[in-house]
């Protein structure tokens, strides 16, 4: 049961409200996108699920057991970001064990993982290199490779194909799915772009101004927009 129970939660800047009364339950292996304009507060709710921003008020249980107030390393959950966050100095190898090491997980067991991941993602060869020699959708793959080598119970990921060209995005969009269906791990995706929202999501999230607009699956939500915003902004007749 990994289900993720985001209740009543809002969070404020000093007099700047970003999320208002945002609740929402994703189910246990559910692929929940969320989608809108820049500055709707899509990061922010991100960042308070993986604990690296405190909520003002509300709570969040996942799998049943409430983390609002645990560390992030306690949560059991692993972010993916859109600057990849690889280490520099580290080979892919390593930069995919290196949560593991830190957690002290046997060498072991985190040759196995990496190596398990590392097939997955087709990555094997690039075991022994470091960052600067791959590509942009290579390092990303290695981004998704270390959050999986942890066996989280859910994977949340803000914008991760922002910084590939659009070609590569797509082809990533769908290797994302494909992962999604082989490993059924929940989890939380983050983009503006709708056509991604509408690809990838078994339920969309659409917010603005930090209050969700619908939660819908993607074809109820392009044939029955909730108000004029989602029908712009998803691109349905209204
Ligand atoms: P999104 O990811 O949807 O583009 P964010 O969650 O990053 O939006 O930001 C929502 C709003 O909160 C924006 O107005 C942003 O400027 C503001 N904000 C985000 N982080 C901070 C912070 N640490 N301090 C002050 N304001 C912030
Ligand atoms: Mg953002």
């Amino acid at each position: 049961m990994a289900g993720i129970h985001i209740e009543r939660v809002t969070k404020s800047y000093g007099q700047l409200a970003v999320l208002k009364d945002f609740s929402l339950e994703v189910k246990d292996g559910e692929f929940v996108v969320f989608v809108g304009p820049s500055g709707c507060g899509k990061s922010t709710m991100l960042k308070i699920l993986a604990g690296l921003e405190e909520a003002s008020s509300g709570s969040i249980r996942i799998g049943g057991r409430d983390v609002t107030d645990l560390a992030p390393g306690d949560r059991d959950i692993a972010m993916v970001f859109q600057n990849y966050a690889l280490y520099p100095h580290l080979t892919v190898r390593k930069n995919m064990g290196f949560g593991l090491k830190m957690r002290g997980t046997d060498s072991t067991e985190i040759d196995r993982r990496v190596t398990d991941a590392a097939k997955i993602l087709g990555v094997e060869h690039l075991l022994d290199r470091r960052p600067k020699a791959l590509s942009g959708g290579q390092r990303q793959r290695v981004a998704l490779g270390r959050a999986i080598v942890r066996e989280p119970q859910a994977f949340l990921m803000d914008e991760p194909l922002s910084n590939l060209d659009a070609k590569l995005r797509v082809h990533t969009r769908a290797e994302i799915s494909a992962l999604h269906k082989r490993l059924g791990v929940t989890t939380i995706y983050v983009t503006h772009d709708q056509i991604e929202a509408m690809t990838m999501a078994d339920r969309i999230v659409i917010m603005r101004d930090g209050i969700i607009q619908q939660i819908a699956d993607p074809d109820t939500m392009f044939r029955k927009p909730a108000n004029l915003f989602v029908a712009g902004f998803i691109g349905s007749p209204g």
